[in-house]
């Protein structure tokens, strides 16, 4: 029979994983527990909502079956099946779409990450095994069919007998090398271990024959071996243990079996709510950033579970987009079984658990942000970008709930500090809580603007992210202090003396000259007050700053907007001088010079300047 090939992608994958010197071999097991229990689950949900379906609960099971004589591992599930074309379609492709995108960026990763990333968790069996053959008859057919796959070189796929609906995967176990030894996942007693420690939560039996010796009947010097068929695990989910009987080891091991993600989660938060509405949740801070967070293609959302029984894997009414990147389940006994999507959307229950859960999201992360404030940088440097999404969203509806949770880099303190720190660090007379963007805190540390405040000895707020600005705008005030760019032409702070000495009748006609010739460039040109030993800088007038402007015409659906522009100029370096020389003596110069200053200007705020050419042509007229 010809082989079938994986498509490309798969192949490369598998090769990876197979190769990796992955050190956690056993989590194979696992991995095929969860699948098996995910297709008991499905047939359990379709027994209980479909009249004509009767099952018995013994009818709902696994069993782990080894044999050291033909070197086989056998895990057996009765549950859901797969047909021929779901035997192709799950099996034959590993990546899922986007995937091979992901594996280019990442080409130096270990298989480690790529199993979790892409939950590839039954291709984790040819860590242990040289060969998988897969049995299944899937409910309401018929026929069963068998895949059989040796690894990257293809697989088969064969009709079969099969008499039960469910799935029957036989490993072949590798043969011992010199650095690996597979023997251990044939011995029974490390079998049940792998269970106890993976799998105890499992809802359905996993069972085993174990094997043990007894003294012989009437004969108690003579021992005999005796096979019995034994529940290895405990059967009680996770969300229904007291949190005192569960160690960190318990929740980590959940977030890895079921997917959540790959990574340790930073916090978990363990919800039984006995109020009007019962439910038991289990939810998870990551520590990592999903490859696809900040993509179209993520999906919010919790598991779903009616008293014990998953009924949606991802519902998105429990989370708000600005805690998305929560991971969990929620199980309540107060929700209808038979529930479809749309009806969800509109249940009161369901309502009130959203409310309550991100409340308790809040709450933990404040505590975090409190208490274990690296735990919190490390959670911020991921996700404080949706955080600030949130806060922006809507019109700010939500910025009560997020502004404390929000952290900017401070000038003073060269770190992340929240608002609060800023507020209560402000000498009496600060009347704003100042803020400058840019690319980056280097290029920010070097811009002219900032030049007034930090003299006044004000902390300022570095915003590097393009959401930034946006949401301080939105959020536009904490605890009563307005935000102010930097670059905004009023800062608030009283001009010295020496500067309104030099708002002369002189320089007035100066600034005009320049601004005539700038045209609509600019909305005017102005002696500055912001500027100490730098020349010359740009600052805006009205709501829209130029770091705005930047974004938004960055935008696909650009709307072309722009920001009211103004030349400073700084009246106490020299260059003021030089054009108060050429101005009303020599007019072309004066232009020249009004050219360079406020393409310089241009440059120090990173936007474009018009005719490059031209500007270095100037710039060699000077020199000449
Ligand atoms: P994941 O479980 O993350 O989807 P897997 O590669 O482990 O990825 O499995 C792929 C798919 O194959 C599963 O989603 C499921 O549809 C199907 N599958 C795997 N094992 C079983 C099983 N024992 N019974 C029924 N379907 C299964």
């Amino acid at each position: 029979m010809a082989k079938k090939q994986f498509k490309a992608e798969s192949k490369r994958l598998l090769e990876m994983m197979i190769n990796s010197i992955y050190t956690q071999r056993e989590i194979f097991l696992r991995e095929l527990i969860s699948n098996a229990s995910d297709a008991v689950d499905k047939i359990y949900y379709k027994a209980l909502t479909d009249e004509n379906l009767t099952f018995n609960k013994e009818d709902y099971y696994i069993k782990i079956t080894a044999d050291k004589a033909s070197r086989t591992l056998t895990v057996t599930d009765t549950g859901i099946g797969m047909t021929k074309e779901e035997l192709e379609n799950n099996l034959g492709i590993i990546a899922k779409s986007g995937s091979l995108a992901f594996k280019k960026e990442n080409e130096a990763q270990d298989g480690h990450n790529i199993i979790g990333q892409f939950g590839v968790g039954f291709y984790s069996a040819f860590m242990v095994a040289d060969k998988v053959t897969v049995t299944s008859k899937a409910l309401g057919s018929d026929e069963a069919y068998r895949w059989e796959s040796t690894g990257a070189d293809g697989y088969t796929i064969e009709s079969a007998e099969k008499e039960t609906v469910g799935t029957e995967i036989v490993l072949k176990i590798k043969e011992n090398t010199e650095e690996d030894q597979y023997d251990e996942f044939l011995e029974q007693y490390r079998l049940k271990a792998i269970v106890k420690k993976y799998s105890d939560f499992i809802r359905y039996p996993i069972k085993m024959d174990i094997t043990g010796s007894r003294p012989k009947e009437g004969d108690d010097k003579e021992f005999e071996e005796y096979t019995e068929e034994q529940v290895v695990n405990s059967m009680v989910p996770i969300w229904r243990k007291n949190k005192s009987e569960l160690t960190d080891a318990d929740y980590e091991n959940f977030y890895n079996e079921k997917h959540y993600g790959w990574d340790k989660p930073l916090k978990h938060i363990h919800l039984s709510v006995d109020g009007a509405v019962r439910y038991q949740a289990i939810l998870y801070i990551p520590e990592n950033t999903p490859f696809d967070y900040y993509t179209k293609e993520f999906e919010k959302g919790l598991e779903l579970y009616s008293n014990g029984v998953l009924i949606m894997e991802k519902c998105a009414d429990l989370l708000p987009d600005y805690f998305s990147f929560v991971k969990g389940m929620v199980d309540s006994e107060d929700l209808s079984l038979n529930i479809s999507r749309e009806m969800l959307q509109h249940d009161r229950q369901l309502k009130q658990i959203a409310k309550n859960i991100q409340s308790k999201i809040k709450s933990q992360l404040q505590s975090l942000l409190k208490d274990e404030r690296e735990k919190y940088e490390k959670f911020y440097e991921g996700f404080g970008r949706q955080l600030k999404f949130g806060a922006y969203n809507d019109y700010g509806v939500n910025k009560d709930v997020l502004q404390d949770l929000l952290l900017f880099y401070s000038s003073k303190e060269q770190k992340l500090v929240t608002l609060d720190e800023y507020v209560s660090r402000m000498p009496e007379e600060q009347k704003f809580i100042y803020y400058a963007t840019g690319e980056s805190k280097e290029r920010i540390e070097k811009l002219p603007q900032t030049e007034l405040v930090s003299d006044k000895g004000y902390e300022i707020l570095y915003l590097t992210d393009d959401i930034d600005e946006f949401a301080v705008k939105v959020i536009a005030k904490y605890k009563e202090k307005e935000f102010k760019s930097v670059s905004s032409s009023d800062l608030g702070i009283e001009a010295d003396e020496k500067d309104k000495e030099n708002e002369t009748e002189e320089s007035k006609e100066l600034f005009e000259a320049m601004k005539e010739f700038l045209g609509d460039k600019v909305k005017s040109v102005r002696a500055s007050k912001r500027l100490r030993s730098h020349p010359v800088c740009l600052s805006t007038e009205g709501e829209l700053t130029i770091e705005m402007e930047k974004v938004l015409n960055s935008m696909p659906s650009s709307p072309g907007v722009k920001a009211e522009k103004v030349l400073e100029i700084n009246v106490n370096h020299a260059v003021f001088q030089s054009l108060k020389d050429a101005h009303g003596k020599d007019k072309e110069k004066l232009n020249l010079y009004t050219s360079l200053l406020y393409n310089q200007a241009l440059l120090i705020e990173g936007l474009p300047i018009g005719d490059p050419v031209e500007f270095t042509n100037d710039i060699c007229k000077v020199m000449v």
